[in-house]
């Protein structure tokens, strides 16, 4: 069970003065229960990576595979396999339309032909995903909501078709600290709740080394690594410094302590553990 992709390369504007060349040769298998997050600099390839996943866009050479199923196909089992990856673009709660935030959720369940308890069901678990009553919000327009909670509920119409992957492209850009703590927050415990495959694009690396058990980094349309987010963050400063990448702040914070003279272990990648270590340090010099 797993997406797969074999020698990917997407081409823009084929043909044209403005070709742009924007993933090359990518080769990557994602399994299902991982936990992806996709980092690097502005233009280098992720948006594009991940629009290939459920053949929103179709490979320039090269092909993908989801479960098996080459997705340049036209057959049923392509579409089936297509409705196996949940798609939040940037600023989903642009998409947002219908007058309720029920009707916005159960858009897609309606649109699978589900029967109406069905499509309650979904909307109950979408609704419950944003971190919303369901009596006190179902019948409210989307656009009352904060933007916080419209994105959530944005997510929580693609969370409602029940993918088994779910890919996030820059689901707090924009956000004030607490909406994307709070984002974070529900999809850490999506992950954690029902194993759904997740793929997150993202600049907030702290949370990225929090949630993520596997570490991508795009660098002009090439997987320059793809590991251990701690292996990553903590062994090759260097070629994330070049791919215009940062480290976790606190992997920062640790380096420049331990530069200044402070012996501590630098491989702190979240705020938990950073705080740990910064006191065992501390207490080790009284
Ligand atoms: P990222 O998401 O990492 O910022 P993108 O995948 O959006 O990167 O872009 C990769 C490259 O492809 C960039 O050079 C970008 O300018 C180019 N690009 C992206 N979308 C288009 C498009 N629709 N038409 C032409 N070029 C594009
Ligand atoms: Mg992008």
């Amino acid at each position: 069970m797993s997406i797969v992709l074999h020698e990917v390369t997407h081409v823009y504007m084929q043909g044209t003065p403005y070709q742009r060349v924007a993933i090359e040769n990518i080769n990557l298998e994602i399994k299902q229960g991982e936990f992806v997050g996709i980092i690097g600099h502005t233009g280098s390839g992720k948006s594009t990576l991940i629009q290939h996943l459920n053949g929103l866009l179709k490979p320039t050479s090269g092909e993908v595979l989801v479960e098996g199923v080459n997705l340049a196909g036209k057959g049923l089992d392509v579409k089936q396999a297509r409705q196996k990856i949940g798609m939040v673009f940037q600023y989903p709660e642009h998409q947002l339309f219908e007058e309720t935030i029920y009707d916005d959720i159960a858009f897609g369940p309606r649109n699978l032909g589900l029967l109406p308890e069905e499509v309650e069901r979904r909307v109950r678990m979408g609704i419950a995903f944003a971190g919303l009553d369901f009596d006190t919000f179902a019948k409210r327009s989307p656009f009352q909501l904060s933007g916080g909670q419209m994105r959530r509920v944005a997510i929580a119409g693609v969370i409602a078709m029940q993918p088994e992957y779910l890919i996030l492209d820059e689901p707090s850009a924009g956000l004030d600290p607490r909406g994307r703590n709070e984002i974070f927050e529900h999809i850490r415990r999506l992950y954690q709740e029902t194993g759904i495959t997740v793929i997150l694009v993202s600049h907030q690396m702290e949370e990225i080394a929090s949630m993520a058990n596997r570490l991508i980094v795009m660098h002009h349309g090439h997987i320059c690594q793809d590991g251990e987010p701690r292996t990553i963050f903590t062994r090759y400063r260097e070629n994330l410094k070049e791919a215009g990448v940062d480290v976790p702040p606190v992997t920062a914070l640790l380096a420049t302590i331990k530069a200044k003279g402070l012996a501590v272990d630098d491989t702190a990648i979240t705020l938990e553990e950073g705080v740990a270590t910064i006191a065992e340090a501390v207490r080790g010099r009284k």
